[in-house]
């Protein structure tokens, strides 16, 4: 008992030092004169899994999509694995990051979206090992015994030598997935990735999701719509509302005791 108790202390006192692998500092997006996002500071930390819900409009994409440096910050930083993105600070100033810098920190980010876009003339296999032969310059070797691992692990390692075409929209969505994690990407961001697929689809997708989770190691953050699977797999949600953080915490206090009528109003279209 009393072991216990000083290993949970010392799980405490070392999640205080977790890395923090994702930081949002101050930030603001603005479109014209319309703010989207404002203030917003966020630390994920190593292997966290943080679900970000609320209303369409709300600003999630925007917040995930900063992070793809799809788009750039009106104000504040973002950092990915203690490297800023769009900036570089040289001797205590910060100046724009030139291509290479932004390819750098690019590259520890991973990203499944909707549409799963696979190269339509190339097997599973190859779809996999393109980008980690190409952008990062391991052997095909290599690429291949980890994008077969990875395959194995969204249950479709049989499907190596398949087109896209002959798989399902639930398939194609997990080879996806197979084929971000091959990259090994610091933070995988995953955008509704089950929203255009057929309901019937759906939930194979979100097995293999929380199968990646239970593993503990990836560090995920996912826009989702659903609510049953973000509260089995997230650490920490996020209810975004009208461009802020409304509430946040662990799920059995945002998704099962929302204190806000807004969240309880958005919730209750969930049930
Ligand atoms: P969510 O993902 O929560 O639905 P978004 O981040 O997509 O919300 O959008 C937040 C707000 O930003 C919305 O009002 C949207 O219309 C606006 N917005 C997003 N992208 C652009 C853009 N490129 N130009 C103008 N407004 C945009």
């Amino acid at each position: 008992m009393t072991e216990e108790v000083v290993d949970n202390e010392i799980k405490e006192s070392e999640n205080e030092n977790e890395n923090i692998v994702v930081s949002y500092k101050d930030v603001k997006k603005a479109f014209g004169d319309t703010v989207v996002l404002n203030d917003l500071s966020l630390n994920v930390a190593q292997g966290e899994k943080v679900a970000l819900i609320g209303p369409s409009g709300s600003g999630k994409t925007t917040i995930i999509r900063m992070l793809m440096t799809l788009e750039q910050p009106t104000e504040g930083t973002i950092e990915v694995d203690g490297e800023m993105l769009w900036h570089k600070e040289v001797n205590g100033e910060l100046l724009p990051a030139d291509e290479k810098h932004m390819r750098k920190v690019r590259g520890k980010i991973g990203m499944v979206f909707q549409q799963y876009n696979l190269f339509p003339h190339m097997t599973i296999m190859r779809n996999c090992t393109t980008a980690p032969v190409n952008v990062l310059g391991i052997s095909k070797d290599e690429a291949k015994t980890r994008a077969q691992e990875m395959l194995d692990k969204v249950g479709l390692g049989d499907k190596v030598d398949n087109y896209p075409s002959q798989l399902s929209g639930g398939q194609q969505q997990r080879v996806a997935i197979a084929r971000s994690l091959v990259m090994q990407p610091k933070v995988m961001l995953f955008d509704e990735v089950t929203a255009a697929l057929d309901p019937e689809l759906v939930g194979e997708v979100l097995e293999v999701l929380k199968d990646i989770a239970a593993e503990g190691d990836t560090t995920m953050m996912l826009i989702t719509h659903e609510m049953e699977f973000a509260r089995d797999v997230a650490d920490r949600v996020l209810f975004l509302d009208n461009g802020k953080i409304a509430e946040h915490g662990p799920p059995s206090e945002v998704i099962e005791n929302p204190q806000t009528e807004r969240l309880q109003a958005f919730l209750g279209r969930f049930n």
